[in-house]
């Protein structure tokens, strides 16, 4: 009878809820900002797959070490300093820091991003009145067998482009991204911010888009004019939209090095990013910039707490989400049950 009446009442809840029989609650029901986990540990475990069997051996060490990436997450509840509103943070969680797994490689431009912000207002300080200029490299698109020497020609392409006279910018921070063109070649290309005086955009030092492409044809040494893109960060009014400007060049310059649905589509595409790339540094800080950064990339990368925020200490864990592999979403038995069936 007793049995019955806990039944019965935990089918009236669930239909209070408006939820099928499930007892399982997910991550994103309680964060949408985590949505992410969820598709990255999806394109990590289709990664992992494709190493375990790669044609090379030392790549195949990846799937196993990618397949433990991230079991479990544990938040906290901490409340949001601006709205008071509770949130969950998260508090820990395994890694495995292969760079091509898919949530390491987003945790991993997250926390450039954050790095990033965090200096901001230092460089701002010392460099009061100065702008930011969003630059972005290109060449023409190699076959796979030409991508590690022309990595190398555009690394030493930016050498003697920052050797220049014309060369405006005082310091840089570049990523190196690349995707794969409609012909199945790769298109490495380098996003740059760089920093330029308070009177760049109507000195002396300005450069157009033609120029810009003739300075990165000459570093170059080749016979084309390269694409390049560039365009001025504009702030706009007021110290938050300036925040804002930079905040989401930042993102677009940092954003992935190499896209992990196209890894995970393209085991063959894998196994060459991986071996062309090893070693090679995606991020990297140049110039008058340098100082900025150079204690944090002293410190290991955590990859869990990203931001500076001293509500973190408030974080005190104990909410725990497991990848659910058959549902492909992090979730958990559901407490709530749990308790109402207690009763
Ligand atoms: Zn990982």
């Amino acid at each position: 009878m007793i049995i019955r009446a806990g039944c019965e009442k935990s089918a009236a809840y669930k239909s209070m809820l408006g939820q099928d029989s499930s007892d399982v609650e997910y991550l994103t029901d309680f964060s949408s900002k985590d949505k992410p986990w969820d598709s990255h540990r999806q394109l990590s475990e289709r990664i992992a797959d494709h190493y375990s069997q790669s044609p090379h051996e030392w790549q195949r060490k990846y799937a196993k070490r990618i397949s433990e990436c991230a079991p479990i997450l544990e938040y906290g509840w901490v409340s949001d300093a601006e709205t008071g509103e509770m949130q969950l943070r998260l508090y820990h969680a395994y890694l495995c820091r292969v760079r091509f797994c898919s949530c390491c490689q987003w945790r991993k431009s997250m926390k450039w991003k954050y790095r990033i912000y965090s200096v901001l207002p230092e460089i701002e300080k010392k460099y009061p009145g100065y702008r930011w200029v969003f630059l972005t490299l290109t060449v023409k698109d190699p076959s796979l067998k030409e991508l590690k020497d022309c990595l190398g020609r555009m690394r030493a392409g930016w050498k003697n482009l920052q050797r220049y006279k014309d060369y405006p910018a005082v310091g840089a921070i570049r990523g190196l991204e690349i995707t794969k063109d409609k012909d199945s070649n790769p298109h490495p290309h380098f996003h740059a911010l760089l920093l330029v005086s308070p009177g760049y955009f109507s000195g002396k030092k300005y450069l157009n888009q033609k120029q810009w492409i003739a300075l990165w044809r000459k570093a170059l040494k080749i016979d084309y004019d390269p694409n390049v893109d560039v365009r001025s960060v504009k702030p706009k009014k007021g110290t938050e939209g300036e925040n804002a400007a930079i905040r989401s060049a930042v993102a677009e310059a940092l954003k992935y090095s190499v896209k992990s649905d196209e890894l995970a589509n393209d085991p063959d595409w894998l196994y060459q990013m991986t071996d062309i790339l090893h070693g090679v540094r995606m991020v990297e800080v140049f110039g008058e910039l340098r100082p900025f950064f150079r204690e944090l990339e002293k410190e290991e990368d955590d990859l869990v707490h990203l931001e500076d925020d001293p509500e973190q200490s408030g974080n005190q864990g104990g909410e725990f989400f497991n990848w659910m592999t058959s549902k492909k979403r992090y979730g958990r038995k559901k407490k709530s049950i749990d308790a109402e069936l207690a009763n």
